[in-house]
């Protein structure tokens, strides 16, 4: 419906200069409306709310002092609105430089092979994943975008070869590993019986004078070695006394329970530590062994079936709370030293005591 009221006034001066700021002022609000950053921070939605509602509000005014108020204040919310505007400017142009940065550093450590190479790069990716969230020039974005993707991907890419590396670095070290845990096992070992050696049999000794120190638990040492080995070598050759050595080995082995230990001393002597709580008992185990070896063992020789008796004598000692590892062995072969004295071919003990020494 037509205003009557607006009809009349229309031919006024007064209202024709209303219209032409009127007119003026919707140009110039337009304008700002379409070109105000789109962006929270400068709170356009808002500016144009105000705009839109002060535009209404103008086109239905008549009062004349009314209208200049009303544009004296439009005028007001725009220098505010573009005060926002030019801090938010020069607080993108800030961000904006402190990114390229950035992006200069993520394009170094990417093009250098440093060692900070990664948390170089995965810090600077993160921070200009964090810069470029915040709403900039669209098209600069874009690129920073594509550029962190970049970045992402060499990351990855060195990170994959790395392990690859890493992998190839691990399979040689177990390599190593296992060579040198070969290696230390051979070192232990004797070739000729593959008993443990003279080497193992030290430790192991000292491993047991350890532990009786602390368990109190007696333990015992034997020491054996080959009757007239010698005459054997003599008799039958070398090689076949390798193989009496190595059949002596075996029975010594067979001979031992779960947790005990037998090497190869030396030449044809071994030595044993056993779990026999007394000399006695341990003499009774060598004896019966004794006893119960064979009266000859067969071989082959140029096809022909070939017999070797051996025998062998023993000395065995149980520990004592003042021994030593050196001391406790010298014992046994002191043992041993009898047996041989007295006789061969038998098994003799050194008392545990000094006082049961005397005693005899
Ligand atoms: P006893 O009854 O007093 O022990 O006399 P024995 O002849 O056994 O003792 P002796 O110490 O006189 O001789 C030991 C011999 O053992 C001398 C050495 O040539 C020989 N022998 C040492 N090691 C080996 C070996 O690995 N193989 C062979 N075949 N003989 C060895
Ligand atoms: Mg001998
Ligand atoms: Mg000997």
């Amino acid at each position: 419906m037509p205003n009557i009221t607006a009809l009349s006034l229309s031919h006024s001066p007064v209202r024709h200069r209303a219209d032409a700021l009127h007119t003026l002022a919707e140009r110039l609000l337009d304008l700002l409306v379409e070109h105000a950053p789109d962006d929270v921070t400068v709170n356009t939605e808002a500016f144009r709310a105000q705009l839109t509602a002060r535009r209404d509000e103008l086109r239905h005014e008549e009062d004349a002092d009314r209208v200049t108020q009303l544009t004296s204040a439009i005028a007001d919310d725009c220098a505010d609105f573009l005060d926002r505007t030019r801090t938010y400017h020069s607080d993108r142009e800030g961000e904006l430089a402190e990114l390229v940065l950035v992006l200069r550093e993520a394009v170094d450590a990417v093009r250098g092979n440093s060692l900070k190479f990664e948390k170089d790069l995965l810090r600077s990716t993160t921070e200009m994943g964090r810069m470029v969230q915040l709403d900039d020039i669209r098209e600069l974005k874009r690129a920073l975008s594509q550029e962190v993707q970049t970045i992402r991907t060499a990351v990855a890419e060195r990170q994959k070869s790395e392990a690859k590396h890493f992998e190839t670095l691990t399979t040689r070290v177990q390599t190593l590993e296992q060579s040198l845990v070969k290696a230390r096992a051979e070192a232990a070992t004797d070739a000729l019986t593959q008993l443990p050696n003279r080497g193992a049999f030290d430790v192991a000794v000292k491993e047991w004078v350890a532990r009786a120190a602390h368990t109190g638990q007696v333990f015992t040492v034997a020491m054996v070695d080959l009757d007239d080995f010698k005459r054997i070598n003599d008799t039958y050759g070398h090689p076949v006394g390798d193989r009496v050595i190595t059949t002596m080995g075996q029975l010594l082995r067979g001979a031992i329970g779960e947790g005990e230990f037998v090497a190869r001393f030396g030449g044809e002597e071994f030595a044993l530590l056993l779990t026999a709580r007394s000399a006695s008992k341990a003499r009774d185990r060598m004896m019966a062994l004794l006893d119960g070896l064979p009266p000859s063992f067969e071989y082959q020789q140029d096809g022909h079936r070939r017999f070797v008796s051996f025998s062998f004598s023993g000395g065995v000692t149980a520990w004592v709370a003042s021994d030593t590892p050196e001391s406790i062995v010298k014992r046994a072969d002191e043992a041993l030293y009898d047996a041989k004295r007295r006789g061969k071919k038998r098994v003799e003990t050194r008392p545990r005591s000094m006082l049961r020494g005397l005693m005899g």
